[in-house]
């Protein structure tokens, strides 16, 4: 996600942080510090670490059960809605997945308690309202667990309670389906609550909707593409016809290509046939406006790029495209030769294709 910043790594998965999180936590502070002044600042900062910590804990819940089922989580990300581990997939049961959804409110509901039962033993009396008067930090602490805890389990797609939903219906109607309703329910709650923030001018709970909404829409789309591409190889959804610039060429040759077809991105090669590198119409235009019709392509290519087997399966394709940067990758067999072009449009259609024909 754009916008965050590693601060550490634990087990394996790296702690991100959002930038709008630290905009809450700065606006926390300065609260504190008009209500108390520096001290009340400090205080109120203290009590925002020991709720970051509740968070990650809460976080934990899930990838550490995630891991049981063999899914690694390579980060997590603290928003201002709370935390959110990204698994690097979804498992494959949705009884797994209701696991997974359910170890962190398990680990919340868990912290809560356990403070409970400390301030209980602590003799301050029963109940957690009394208590705020003798000991508000730990009394803090539990409203706040309780409050994370009924939060995480509203249903809304893709917070806890909604991934819950969307693992209930999945075991009867199927993953896209489930997620398809799920995503849907989870927008519409977003939409409530926005307007709900918006007439009440809760910033925050506007923020939260906002989180929501998005976070429902990318992993529906996610489902679907990956339910699209179930069991394709790259070899089926390249570009096989396509033209190919040599690295001894002219961008004025490379022109004349570009403005003869559809094609915008060209694998360059040597005498050979080998693969040297891409060039993209955003090379061409930027080496024509530097350098001139004259000069050549390889100084104008972006070079040493990625190539993937035919053989890849469809969803690591996406993924190594995707990470790239690139809007095409060249396919190379396990001989070397360059068998085809991997670009988002060519796989964009052929989904299209595979969903129409059902
Ligand atoms: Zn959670």
């Amino acid at each position: 996600m754009q916008w965050s910043y590693t601060i550490g790594r634990i087990a394996g998965t790296d702690i991100k942080v959002h930038v709008t999180f630290l905009l809450v936590v700065g606006w926390w502070a300065l609260m504190g510090y008009s209500q108390g002044g520096p001290t009340a600042a400090l205080a109120s900062a203290l009590a925002l670490l020991a709720l970051f910590a509740c968070v990650l804990l809460h976080e934990f819940g899930h990838i550490l059960m995630a891991r049981r089922f063999g899914v690694r989580t390579p980060d997590v990300i603290l928003l201002p809605i709370g935390g959110v581990a990204r698994l690097e997939r979804i498992p494959e049961e949705p009884r797994q997945e209701l696991l997974i959804a359910l170890a962190g409110p398990a680990v919340t509901l868990a912290i809560a308690v356990i403070l409970y039962l400390v301030l209980r033993l602590g003799g301050s009396g029963a109940q957690v309202a009394e208590l705020s008067e003798h000991q508000p930090f730990l009394a803090f602490l539990v409203t706040v667990n309780i409050y994370l805890l009924l939060f995480n389990l509203i249903p809304a797609f893709p917070m806890d309670g909604g991934r819950v939903l969307r693992a209930l219906l999945a075991s009867r109607l199927g993953l896209v389906r489930g997620t398809r309703i799920a995503a849907t329910l989870g927008q519409s709650l977003a939409v409530i609550g926005g307007l709900y923030g918006l007439t009440r001018e809760e910033p925050l709970l506007i923020l939260v909707a906002f989180f929501v909404f998005l976070g429902a829409s990318a992993e529906a789309a996610a489902v679907e593409t990956r339910a699209a591409g179930q069991g394709l190889q790259v070899g089926q959804m390249m570009v096989t016809n396509f033209r190919t610039v040599p690295i001894h060429a002219t961008l004025a040759q490379a022109v004349n290509l570009l403005l003869s077809g559809e094609q915008r991105e060209f694998p360059v090669v040597d005498n050979y046939g080998r693969t040297e590198g891409i060039l993209t119409r955003d090379n061409l235009i930027k080496g024509l406006s530097q350098r001139g019709p004259d000069s050549g392509v390889a100084e104008a290519m972006t070079p040493n790029v990625p190539t993937v087997p035919p053989t890849l399966g469809f969803q690591e394709a996406l993924d190594r495209l995707r990470a790239s940067h690139l809007p095409a990758l060249p396919v190379v067999d396990v001989s070397g030769t360059l068998v085809g072009l991997l670009t988002m449009d060519n796989i964009t259609d052929l989904l299209l294709i595979r969903r129409a024909q059902g």
